[in-house]
């Protein structure tokens, strides 16, 4: 292993999640953290650590030049950015690599592309994936668009090239205001991304959120992990995810993870990525590509006892992928539940001073958190302060365990998400399966309603 010391550029539960991997790997670590969070568990438990700034990340958690200098002072001699953040930022990448620093992701080319929607659309057709049908490419000129949308059918979903999380689309039910909204969909992206270029796609009315994962080593190799079924969303954010999808076959999984793996392998990809499709009708719609570690990604682990964080830094030390497609054995069902600090009916964010701790255990239970009594939770940076992930030999039985491993979390002093997960562990659609990312709004407004 030529990787001696590894830069955590993250913070919460998945800067704790890498420091576990590299120091099973026997990889020292170095904590790099805001004023706000002298305090958090990665911090207390990494080799060593630098303060790089103020709360607010843009000063720290984003300040390329205090990150690259936090390596140089503590002589790290990689760099594993986590989600969010700079993980899909292929300048910051590209630094990283101009340093002599490994950096533990893709290549920055592959990030800059599936980082521009348009460019990763244009991409993933060409590497035969499906797409959802649409513009090829940017739009601008509405009497065009207007033909394109008559061609694919009403609604359309006019999106942002440079958006994100969810931000920056429009559906569009009719010819009459196709214009009006590509103007607004098109300032407002300008306004929010700097970049006022959209595109248009075909809505689809209820689709499923499943996303694959890869791995490619770089030099032509590539294997699918399976998929995992993300479609309890709230705000295109997901709530709680499965793997594998109750609506998958192993044939269909081995069919589309097949091209998927074939894609990744033409492409040349290095590490981890995410494929994400919508599913409708038996059919599979590529969306995007996201370039890292997802948050989702333990329930992928259950399902295939493969450590992915370890699976990364081995291909960024330049090391063969450690299993061959044929290896690897999807078996038994997982769910992880988003635990948030927040109120569990108005999602009002609740910070502030943790009393009382008590993480869930027994057997195929995972809690990953840097939550202890006395921490207080931080008001600048996303809500999720917990993830609770349990395995189960069948998806009823998963469910079984996880309503009593979310009974046996104790989180006091700040308000939670888990009371959500609880109501929607004993909802009839919930335990059939069969939803789409619309259900879980609908139900918070029919639940709300009663
Ligand atoms: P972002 O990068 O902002 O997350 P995505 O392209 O991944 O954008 O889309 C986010 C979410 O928006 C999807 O998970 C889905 O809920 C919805 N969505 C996106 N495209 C479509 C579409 N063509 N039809 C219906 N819903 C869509």
């Amino acid at each position: 292993m030529a990787i001696k010391r590894l830069l955590i550029a993250n913070r919460g539960e998945i800067a704790l999640r890498i420091h576990r991997a590299a120091r099973e790997m026997g990889i020292e670590t170095v904590a790099v953290h805001s004023t706000a969070d002298a305090d958090a568990m990665h911090v207390r438990l990494a080799d060593h650590a630098v303060c790089i700034g103020p709360p607010a990340a843009k000063d720290s958690y984003l300040n390329i030049a205090a990150i690259i200098s936090a390596a140089e002072i503590t002589h790290a001699d990689a760099i594993h950015p986590g989600y969010g953040f700079l993980s899909e930022n292929a300048k910051f990448a590209e630094i990283v690599e101009a340093h002599g620093i490994t950096w533990v992701g893709p290549k920055p080319e592959h990030i800059r592309t599936m980082g521009d929607k348009v460019e990763a659309k244009r991409t993933a057709g060409r590497l035969g994936l499906p797409l959802v049908p649409g513009s090829d490419g940017a739009i601008d000129d509405p009497v065009e668009a207007a033909k394109i949308a008559e061609a694919i059918g009403y609604p359309v979903i006019i999106k942002a090239a440079s958006g994100g999380g969810g931000r920056g689309m429009k559906v569009c039910n009719g010819p009459d205001e196709l214009e009006s909204l590509m103007q607004q969909a098109g300032s407002e992206a300008k306004a929010a991304f700097g970049d006022a270029t959209v595109y248009l796609e075909k809505y689809l009315g209820n689709p499923r959120h499943i996303e694959f994962q890869v791995f490619g080593d770089g030099n032509g190799n590539a294997i699918h992990l399976g998929e995992r079924d993300c479609s309890l969303q709230r705000r295109h954010q997901k709530v709680l995810e499965e793997a594998p999808s109750p609506v998958i076959s192993a044939q269909e999984r081995d069919r589309m993870g097949g091209i998927v793996a074939k894609a990744m392998a033409d492409m040349g990809y290095r590490g981890a990525g995410t494929i994400e499709f919508l599913w409708e009708g038996g059919e599979f719609y590529f969306i995007e590509m996201n370039t890292r570690l997802q948050v989702e990604h333990p329930v992928t682990e259950a399902i295939t006892g493969i450590d992915l964080v370890r699976e990364q830094i081995r291909i960024a030390d330049g090391r063969p992928l450690s299993v061959t497609q044929d290896e690897i054995v999807f078996s038994g069902h997982a769910i992880e539940c988003r635990i948030n600090a927040e109120d569990p009916f108005t999602f009002a964010p609740s910070p502030g001073l943790v009393t009382a701790y008590h993480a869930a255990g027994g057997m195929h239970v995972r809690v990953d958190s840097g939550l202890y009594a006395g921490y207080r939770i931080p008001p600048y940076y996303d809500s999720m302060i917990a993830k609770l992930i349990v395995y189960g030999r069948t998806r009823e039985g998963c469910i079984m365990r996880l309503k009593r491993a979310l009974q046996e979390m104790v989180i006091e002093g700040v308000k939670t998400s888990i009371p959500l997960h609880q109501r929607l562990l004993d909802d009839a659609v919930f335990l059939n399966g069969d939803y789409s990312i619309k259900y879980l709004e609908q139900w918070l407004a029919d639940s709300a309603a009663e």
